[in-house]
């Protein structure tokens, strides 16, 4: 063991990485480009710096607006788009290939189909977020964003049919609240709990393990909101917990400054964190402990039920 550590488990969040809507965008990705010559990426095809540079240096375009890419195959990534972003599509004759997740265009639907029955909808979401953006689009005059309770509470009066959705990666626990605080406010008030599964499984999977590390290791980019939240919850339960890029963001300090005294460290990733950089922060923590170490890893889960959506919504 090196000096100054007593580094001498990890142990694997049960659900952790790669969900079924990033592995979909990303082949799909894949697939458009080894099909068609120009290929262009509409922003970030998901949240995670390694696989945009992937793309990058694979001579795959990136653009911010539509109005920037010159012809040849627009990809739409995992986040969506709003209707506006595909009609400039094709005013500007761009191949559009679409790699917005099925739980994304499910909430598009529930909002458009809300909007046509005459409710007003509260979204609570990232106000900047592509998704929301994308959720927005698809009824301006409808939609407002709630990014959190104060915004909620700082909202007048609202008569008539009004519902409820989620961002596919909000807080679980913030949802609730919001509900609960919606429904106090707003009586007629309909709720749909548009949080995804694999958000879902993995916010729990960290609920249930950061009580029993000494730290947690969430790997994922700052512009994933869901590796945020859940370096967030395990913050706010393990008391120590960083959200990492990737391997060289892990500090050997975290594991000998005094009284660190951490000998079990937790690690979980975000919905667009690619397995290699798991891997990679796995390794770097077994060179900081400077010996064996025991490395538990979850039974392998099937993610068919991530796509489990309710009938009546
Ligand atoms: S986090 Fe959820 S909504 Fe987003 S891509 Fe993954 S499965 Fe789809």
């Amino acid at each position: 063991m090196n000096k100054g550590n007593r580094l001498k488990k990890i142990i694997l969040a049960d659900y952790y990485g790669f969900c079924m809507g990033v592995k979909r965008a990303i082949s799909l990705t894949e697939e458009t480009v080894a099909r068609y010559g120009k290929v262009t990426i509409l922003k970030e095809i998901v949240h995670n710096e390694a696989i945009v540079e992937k793309f990058k240096q694979a001579g795959i375009g990136q653009s911010i607006h539509i109005a920037d890419i010159d012809g040849g195959t627009v990809v739409i990534p995992a986040h969506g788009a709003s209707p506006e972003v595909f009609k400039e599509a094709e005013i500007r004759g761009l191949a559009v290939v679409d790699a917005t997740c099925p739980l994304v265009i499910r909430i598009h639907k529930i909002v458009k189909r809300l909007a046509e029955n005459g409710y007003h909808i509260l979204h609570f979401g990232d106000n900047a977020h592509d998704e929301t953006l994308g959720i927005v689009g698809h009824a301006p005059d409808r939609v407002t964003v709630v990014p959190n309770i104060e915004a909620l509470r700082a909202l007048g009066p609202i008569e008539g049919k009004l519902a409820l959705t989620s961002q596919t990666t909000a807080r679980v626990s913030g949802f609730v609240e919001i509900e609960r605080e919606a429904k106090k406010k707003y009586p007629q008030i309909e709720l749909f709990n548009t949080i995804c599964n694999a958000t879902n499984q993995r916010q729990v999977a960290i609920m249930d393990l950061a009580p029993w590390v000494d730290l947690m290791l969430v790997v994922g980019s700052e512009s994933s909101a869901n590796s945020k939240r859940l370096a967030q919850i395990s913050k706010a339960i393990c008391g120590r917990a960083y959200l990492i890029d990737n391997a060289r963001d892990i500090k050997s300090e975290w594991f000998s400054a005094h009284g660190a005294n951490i000998e079990v460290v937790g690690l979980s990733a975000g919905a667009s964190t690619p397995d290699f950089l798991i891997d990679g922060a796995i390794e770097r923590l077994k060179e900081i402990a400077g010996c064996a170490i025991e490395v538990v890893y979850p039974p392998r889960k099937s993610v068919r039920n991530e796509l489990a959506i309710d009938d009546d919504d």
